[in-house]
C-alpha cells in the first residue's frame, strides 16, 4: 500500500506528537484543477497521488506541489501508488523542503468519504486524506484528517480554503 511505503520514508514523522491536530487545507485553484484533471483521467477506477506543502503550527495545511501518482491496482474500488512515484515525490520533498500535505484518491462511483477499505487500510495520521468523488458525474471534493483520540479511530472532515494563484 502507498502508505506502508509513506511511512518507511518517514519514519522521523510522529504525528499529533510533532503538532497539534491538522486543522484545515488550503489549496490553491490551479492545484484544485490538477487534482481533479488526474482523478477524472483515472476513471473508471481510482486515481491517486500526494499534495505536499507545509503545515502550520496552527495545523494549517497549506498545499503547494501536486505529485500525480499511477494506481498500480488498477481498480475502481481500491488504490496503491506506484512505489517508485512515492519514493520519488519524497525525494523532491526533501529536496524543497517540503511536507506532506494530503494523500490523495477518487471514488469513482461512491461518496468522498473515507470507505472500509481507506479506514483498514489507509489512515495515516501525519496527512490529510482528500477524496474527490465523481458518484453524481460532477466532482466533488471533500478532505478528512485522522483522529486517533479515545482508541475510536474515525476519520473528521476537514474545511478546505481555495485561494487564488498568485
Ligand atoms: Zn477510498
Amino acid at each position: 500500500m502507498v502508505l506502508r511505503t509513506v511511512e518507511e520514508m518517514t519514519p522521523n514523522l510522529t504525528g499529533e506528537e510533532r503538532r497539534g491536530p491538522l486543522t484545515r487545507l488550503r489549496l490553491p485553484l490551479g492545484l484544485r484543477d490538477a487534482v481533479i484533471d488526474a482523478m477524472a483521467r483515472s476513471l473508471p477506477n481510482e486515481g491517486c497521488g500526494l499534495l505536499a506543502g507545509s503545515i502550520g503550527a496552527d495545523g494549517v495545511v497549506e498545499a503547494t506541489w501536486w505529485f500525480p501518482g499511477e494506481n498500480v491496482d488498477a481498480s475502481p474500488t481500491r488504490f496503491t501508488m506506484d512505489g517508485a512515484q512515492v519514493v520519488a515525490a519524497f525525494r523532491q520533498m526533501r529536496e524543497s523542503g517540503l511536507e506532506l500535505a494530503a494523500i490523495v484518491h477518487s471514488h469513482p462511483s461512491s461518496p468522498p468519504r473515507p470507505s472500509l477499505t481507506d479506514i483498514r487500510e489507509s489512515h495515516y495520521p501525519d496527512a490529510l486524506a482528500l477524496i474527490v468523488s465523481f458518484e453524481t458525474g460532477l466532482a466533488e471534493m471533500r478532505v478528512w484528517r485522522w483522529l486517533t483520540e479515545g482508541g475510536a479511530e474515525r476519520y473528521r472532515e476537514c474545511p478546505i480554503d481555495l485561494i487564488g494563484d498568485v
